[in-house]
């Protein structure tokens, strides 16, 4: 290509900043641009939008000031035309990080409206993808922002997140728009902008994917955190630039028709999205906090209650005595555990099972959370007046066999419920106390007499959800003697018996485990049990009577349950804790905790160095490189070190995975040739999960090929250097990928 014939700013100009031309451009003054750099460096932005936000400048006077000094022509965009043609030179993903936009062609040269020509990536990116010559104008940011909304259509999602391509373009959302006041159109106006549409679907559908339960969107002071509730745990997914905040809020906000006005008041809303087949139900809330709306998107799982009585994992002996309870024609049935115990799930799954054309089965929930076709489920509205109570006396008039009331909350609920109970229903609840028999004691708080909890009282079910096993890379455990020594106050563990953990593999996130399973405790309220309950006794009572009977506890369940390789025994603990003496409670605490700490420290031993000191107490930024060549792995380390960067290091493509996902880099570098997994196997595996996929990856190899550049390239790396690098050529790479302000040589 011939390069003579371009406009593109000369080199000696090149390496002048945006804030130096203001400057001479007489636009702004040394002091004011003294301290925009200031600014500039507690946050992180371009020297353009600190001018801007501090209202000394405006993008036009940017434009036209670059335009004057650049000598490059000035460009308004407002009635442009531009052809298809034209803006297919140009992938959207560029133009929107660059902020630039394909004009026209004339010859072989492309004219382009870009914001800062002084980004000479830019055009050294747009050389490489158009093989065309480029001829550069100037127009502003707004101009350029509305254009490229109004020229790249929608379909093009997927770009940034190629992992979604085919999956993310899936997801729809059903429900209305409502109208809004004209003074927040801007904001609607930015709801609407590709990339925060295809962000926000892309936060929902990995949330659906990764099979959460909750997603929130968490501000602080400087950026946004996504965090997502995987299997109960809390996982941070991802942190983003805090400018997203509003915008993100903003969207979720209207697909679920909540108003995107109101930010300083607590709202709740709902949505409904399709992904693939299935539609999911979501209940949104926002709540303001310090730095901005705090949301959290709970996604109704569709299939929930998909499993029957006998998978829910009940062991035989309580299975058998669970079945011959729920077919009583009269009493009440209740699931006891803490929020998120997967109580609903279990009601759902006995309704189910109930569910026949020859029962009436009517339910009271706040909210609906599972369709069953058959039965009639009534959602009560607490915020409007209509209690659990005043939903349970009305659905009582329409005479149902079957009731089923979402949560006992309060003592009239409680009331109401077992004098359905006493008169000819069968009644299902749950009731949120650590384990069964203490719902004894809390119906007796709520002021239900004790002889009328003796009289229909049927069963109580204790539960709780443990993290299942990752069938991957699952292996045995041995345990200690003083593990075993603590088991044996429980239960009598053979030691010849093997316990299980995961290993940790990439298909469980390095976790070790996947999915939930139910632990139970049931209670069946026996001839003895129910003499015991009329004299208005204390739990422990009813729990030694239990005992006697074979009452098997939450932590045994556990056990069992860990013996079988089902999940593990650290998991059973944290969920389940036995009930035993205090002094044995501790040291059975530290025994697995220093278990804990010590596999921890083993597996990040070699990763985890001592941080540089940092500069101005900003933590520095971490790279990880990735390099079978621990020669090369060295120099690289001592270059950034003293850059002030903090270094993790991997010599594989497997190992690279499990420190991205642990410890989250800032950036990632990482060779090409590499054994177990190579280079190329690593960006893709990367970019294709969002965990990682924002985190810049700088392939730097000795293949000095435009074809494996170009697949490195597509496969979603940023950038491309070659071997033997020159530190100032990568500095200044990871700096631009930092967006961290580039010290240039003059
Ligand atoms: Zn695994």
């Amino acid at each position: 290509m011939n390069t003579q014939t371009e406009n593109t700013p000369r080199a000696s100009v090149r390496r002048k900043k945006l804030g130096e031309l203001l400057l001479k451009a007489q636009l702004i003054d040394q002091k004011i641009l003294e301290k925009a750099l200031e600014i500039q460096k507690s946050q992180k932005k371009r020297i353009g939008q600190v001018l801007m936000d501090m209202g000394v400048i405006n993008d036009e006077m940017i434009a036209k000031g670059l335009a004057s000094q650049l000598k490059i022509p000035f460009l308004r965009l407002g009635n442009i035309q531009i052809p298809k043609e034209v803006t297919d030179l140009v992938p959207q993903e560029m133009a929107e990080n660059y902020m630039l936009l394909p004009v026209k062609v004339i010859k072989n040269q492309l004219v382009i409206a870009m914001t800062n020509p002084l980004e000479f990536y830019a055009l050294d990116d747009l050389r490489f993808i158009t093989k065309m010559d480029i001829f550069v104008t100037v127009a502003t940011q707004s101009d350029i922002m509305f254009a490229i909304r109004e020229f790249y259509p929608r379909q093009n999602l997927g770009m940034t997140l190629r992992a979604d391509v085919g999956f993310g373009e899936n997801i729809e959302i059903v429900g209305q728009v409502k109208e809004k006041e004209d003074n927040v159109q801007d904001l609607l106006n930015l709801t609407e902008l590709p990339p925060v549409v295809r962000l926000t679907n892309t936060v929902l559908v990995e949330a659906i994917k990764m099979k959460a339960s909750d997603v929130h969107i968490e501000p602080q002071k400087d950026n946004v955190v996504i965090r997502y509730r995987i299997d109960g745990i809390m996982r941070e997914i991802m942190q983003l630039d805090k400018q997203i905040h509003l915008p993100l809020v903003s969207r979720i906000k209207i697909i679920s028709n909540m108003d995107i006005s109101i930010r300083r008041k607590p709202q709740d809303g709902r949505a409904q999205v399709k992904v693939g087949d299935s539609r999911y139900d979501l209940r949104i809330s926002s709540i303001p906090a310090s730095y901005g709306e705090k949301v959290t998107i709970r996604i109704l799982n569709p299939n929930a209650g998909g499993v029957g009585i006998t998978e829910l994992g009940f062991s035989e002996k309580d299975l058998r005595h669970f079945m011959e309870t729920i077919v009583r024609p009269q009493g009440i049935i209740l699931v006891t555990g803490p929020t998120g115990s997967g109580k609903s799930s279990t009601l759902y799954t006995v309704l189910k099972q109930l569910n026949s054309p020859k029962v009436n089965i009517v339910t009271v929930e706040d909210p609906v959370e599972f369709d069953i076709a058959g039965i009639n489920q009534v959602q009560i509205n607490p915020k409007a007046g209509v209690t659990f109570a005043d939903g349970l006396r009305s659905i009582l008039r329409q005479d149902p066999d079957i009731v089923m009331v979402g949560e006992i909350r309060d003592g009239e609920t409680a009331k109401i419920a077992f004098q359905a109970a006493q008169t000819g229903h069968l009644v299902l609840s749950t009731l949120h106390t650590n384990d069964a028999p203490s719902a004894v004691t809390r119906l007796l708080d709520m002021g239900v007499d004790s002889f009328v909890i003796a009289d229909s009282l049927l069963a109580v079910i204790g539960q709780r959800l443990v993290r299942g096993i990752c069938e991957k890379c699952k292996i045995p455990d041995p345990l200690t003697p003083q593990i075993f020594d603590q088991l044996e106050f429980v239960i009598n563990p053979d030691r010849t018996k093997k316990f299980w953990k995961g290993a940790g593999c990439e298909a469980c996130q390095y976790s070790g485990y996947m999915g939930r399973l139910g632990i139970f405790e049931l209670l069946m309220i026996t001839p003895t049990i129910r003499a015991i309950l009329s004299r208005n006794v204390a739990a422990i009572t009813i729990r030694k009577a239990a005992d006697k009977e074979g009452f098997s506890t939450l932590n045994m369940d556990g056990i069992a349950k860990a013996l079988m390789g089902l999940t593990t025994i650290e998991e059973v603990f944290r969920v389940a804790p036995p009930e035993y003496d205090d002094a044995a409670q501790e040291s059975l605490n530290n025994a697995t905790t220093n278990r804990e700490s010590a596999s921890v420290s083993s597996q990040h031993e070699s990763h985890k160095p001592e941080p540089p000191s940092s500069i101005g107490g900003i933590r520095p930024d971490k790279i990880l490189i990735v390099d079978d060549n621990l020669v090369v792995l060295k120099v690289l380390k001592n270059i950034l070190e003293s850059q002030n960067f903090m270094i993790v290091s991997a010599t594989n493509g497997i190992e690279a995975l499990k420190i991205a996902v642990q410890e989250k880099p800032d950036l990632i570098i990482t060779d090409y040739i590499m054994p177990e997994m190579d280079g190329m196997v690593l960006i893709t595996k990367l970019k294709s999960q969002l965990t990682t996929r924002f985190i810049p990856v700088i392939m730097l190899t000795v293949k000095n090929e435009v074809d494996a550049e170009v697949e490195v390239i597509n496969a979603g790396a940023d950038d491309y250097l070659t071997k033997p690098v020159n530190p100032k050529r990568l500095i200044v790479r990871i700096n631009r990928l930092l967006n961290r302000p580039s010290i240039e040589a003059e």
